[in-house]
């Protein structure tokens, strides 16, 4: 099959460097080839034995199939034609040797229709090569032909150091014509090209080298049989690196769509901007995330065909970009697409516009029929970003924005983006920090006024840094979303939340446990599906989970977020608004909204004592919630005359230093150990029943203060 990257076939430009050099050595190999062939005698004694012709195919069968290792293409594999040229030249000389090797290596890339011009050069390398090895093996006094071919015990000890030298010259005559064009051709320069490969090529072609002597003995027994039988070792070979190419092959690709997988995209990354910098070239990252469809699928038809949906839209993609182009699937709905060596920005815009067009094609399945929409951000190299991670955040905050504007495609703009160095080096930390556990949840209880019964707790994330000490969410949360970590945090949150309710539950004291989520956690279309299975894996029912939004996010960001808010509350998880009064909520929303608790912002709830506008207007939000059967709870109540004002204004809950600051796991379970009558009785509170407009939100519960 041909490389479809393959550019080699296009013939090199007249008076380029390339061209000298390709020119320079078809003549000389054709000029030595000439040569050889006029030294040519015996040939027709050795042809009318089996064993040229069995030697003959095998060079032929290796020549057409390269020994393909993982990491390496089909142009860079080894060959074991090597192993038996080498061999013949050792038992034959050099006529045979040229014949055999030029005659057989310009019939196979004839076949495979590669350009004249390359199959002749390629043909001539071998050639000088071959003659190479031959000149080393003649001024060693090692000199076989035909009519006097070698035979085991010729030059004794000194046989095979002698073969291994001549197999070096081999080596490096044709590694270096070879690899300084592909050097020229690249642009990559000849160095360059000659540094990033030796090692490789160095040792496998000394392997085959090794193995020539074994070969040349085989051959001088003159049996075709001896030949043939290392057919066995090289059948091991090729089976052991075709393994290895499969398990390479797993271990970089996504198991459902067979596309390359995150790991493979950020080394193809790495490469192709490498070569991007050499030719002076763009390179287009285009991130894409499909807004809906997905879970629409996922939810009425299951997850069978969910994912038979994922396979549609990866061939949808992938049928829609250029050879050499590349696409992944990065997890969930998330898929990326590179184009290397684009000219202009304008080329990225096309790709995106293109790739919304095929994936927003109606898709019928299982008799219905679904339209998938997908927001794709660009960022291009080296305009945007100069390095792989960096383009890949820059295209994550292209494609939060083109989520947030509804626009489908945005490019990165640097205006817009609020990452600065010191920014994206704490992401780089953060990154480390989800690796090695540096996050940590810490919780703070919420008591109803009335009794001091036990309302809930709300987990909040803390971050203990190894050198800055320990770093407050609101130190690093706003920066974080903005970029595609917000996604793990999110999920290490709930997790964590989900594990402590389930540990609280185990030893009898039930509570139900919040997490806050940021704005984009509701732009993710995932969201609702990391929480139901959050909790079926902790086997928790779905009243245990409260899941805090701030206010402002439902007034900013409406469509998608509401989508999520509402796929939550149909899984049966309650959602509470935070820093409610900030964000001119309207009275529709609130009521349209599966909204089950307002919290009060602590801005207002901190002055009621000494502002009659702060009193009114958490009295105002005290009331509305209570007119629609929401709880309020008052946030950051630090004394108890705040508390009993609250009280007084028929405030439900509260939250705040006054009752209890956050505590880490250990200490909050020995508070809730300490106001909680363990192993009450559960019994339902406010008459609420999970369901999909309005769920279950007092947790059966019994602590007092
Ligand atoms: P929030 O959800 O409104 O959380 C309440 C904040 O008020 C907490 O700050 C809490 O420690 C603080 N607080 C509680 N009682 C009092 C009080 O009496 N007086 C004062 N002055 N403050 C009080 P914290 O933990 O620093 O969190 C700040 C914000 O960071 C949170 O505000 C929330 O928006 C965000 N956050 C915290 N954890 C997470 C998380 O896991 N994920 C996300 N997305 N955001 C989080
Ligand atoms: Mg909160
Ligand atoms: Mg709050």
């Amino acid at each position: 099959m041909r490389d479809p990257s393959d550019t080699r076939d296009i013939g090199p430009r007249v008076g380029s460097p390339l061209w000298f050099h390709m020119a320079v050595f078809t003549l000389a190999g054709a000029f030595v080839f000439a040569l050889s062939m006029s030294r040519l005698t015996g040939l027709n004694g050795i042809a009318d034995h089996p064993l040229f012709w069995v030697l003959a195919a095998m060079v032929v069968l290796s020549q057409i199939w390269p020994i393909v290792t993982p990491g390496r293409s089909r142009l860079e594999a080894p060959k074991a034609s090597n192993t038996f040229c080498l061999a013949v030249l050792i038992v034959w000389g050099l006529p045979i040797a040229v014949l055999l090797r030029a005659t057989s290596l310009l019939g196979v890339l004839v076949a495979q229709r590669k350009a004249v011009h390359r199959a002749a050069f390629n043909a001539a390398s071998a050639t000088l090569s071959t003659a190479a090895a031959w000149a080393v093996l003649y001024g060693l006094d090692f000199r076989y032909s035909p009519a006097n071919p070698w035979h085991f015990g010729d030059e004794g000890i000194w046989a095979v150091p002698k073969i291994l030298l001549a197999g070096v010259a081999y080596f490096a005559v044709n590694f270096l014509i070879i690899t300084v064009a592909i050097g020229l051709h690249s642009r990559e320069g000849a160095l360059t090209a000659i540094r990033r490969t030796i090692g490789y090529q160095a040792f496998v072609n000394l392997v085959l080298v090794a193995t020539a002597p074994l070969a040349a003995l085989a051959i001088a027994t003159g049996s075709a049989q001896f030949v043939l039988l290392f057919a066995f070792p090289l059948a091991a070979i090729y089976a052991n690196a075709a393994m290895s190419v499969q398990r390479e092959h797993q271990a970089h690709h996504d198991e459902l769509t067979g596309l390359s997988n995150r790991k493979m995209l950020i080394r193809k990354l790495d490469d192709m901007l490498a070569q991007a910098t050499v030719s002076s070239t763009k390179v287009g990252f285009l991130l894409l995330d499909l807004d809906r469809g997905l879970k629409e699928v996922n939810d009425t038809l299951g997850h069978a065909v969910g994912d038979r949906l994922l396979r549609l839209v990866a061939h949808r993609l992938t049928h829609s970009i250029r050879p050499g182009d590349m696409v992944a699937r990065l997890g969930g709905d998330e898929f990326a697409v590179l184009l290397p060596a684009v000219k202009e920005a304008s080329v990225a815009r096309e790709v995106a516009a293109r790739l919304r067009a095929a994936v927003a094609e109606p898709i019928r399945l299982e008799g219905m029929s679904f339209v998938i929409e997908v927001s794709i951000g660009i960022a291009m190299y080296p305009d945007d970003a100069t390095a792989g991670e960096l383009l890949m955040q820059r295209a994550d905050v292209a494609m939060y924005l083109a989520k947030q504007r509804r626009s489908g495609v945005e490019r990165y703009v640097a205006d817009l983006d609020r990452n600065s160095p010191a920014r994206l080096a704490l992401f780089g930390d953060l990154r480390r920090a989800l690796d090695r556990g540096e996050l940590e949840l810490h919780y703070q209880p919420k008591v109803y006024l009335t009794d001091r019964r036990v309302a809930g707790m709300e987990a909040l994330v803390r971050w203990q840094h190894p050198e800055r000490g320990v770093i407050a969410p609101d130190d690093f949360i706003p920066q974080v979303q903005q970029s595609y970590l917000m996604r793990e945090v999110t999920a290490f949150v709930i997790d964590g939340a989900l594990t402590q309710a389930a540990l609280w539950r185990q030893s009898g004291m039930t509570t139900q446990v919040s997490v806050n989520v940021s704005g984009r956690d509701l732009l993710d279309s995932g969201l609702a599906d990391l929480v139901a299975e959050g909790l079926a894996r902790h086997r928790l029912p779905p009243e245990t989970l409260l899941i805090e939004i701030d206010e402002r996010v439902l007034t900013s960001e409406p469509a998608h977020a509401v989508a999520t808010a509402e796929a939550l509350a149909e899984a049966g998880v309650a959602l509470s608004l935070d820093d409610f009064g900030t964000g001119y909520s309207s009275l529709v929303r609130l009521k349209r909204l599966p909204v089950c608790e307002v919290k009060v912002d602590s801005s207002f709830v901190g002055r009621i004592l000494e502002s009659p506008d702060d009193e009114v207007v958490v009295k105002s939000i005290v009331d509305l919630a209570s007119a629609l059967g929401i709880r309020s709870v008052a946030e950051g109540v630090e004394s108890a005359d705040i508390a009993a004002a609250l009280l007084a204004m028929g405030c439900v809950a509260a939250q705040g230093w006054h009752f209890c600051r956050p505590l880490n796991a250990v200490s909050a379970t020995a508070w809730l150990a300490e106001h909680g009558e363990r192993d009450r009785q559960a019994r339902p509170i406010n008459g609420h029943r999970p369901g999909p407009r309005r769920p279950a939100v007092m947790p059966p519960s019994g602590w007092r203060l």
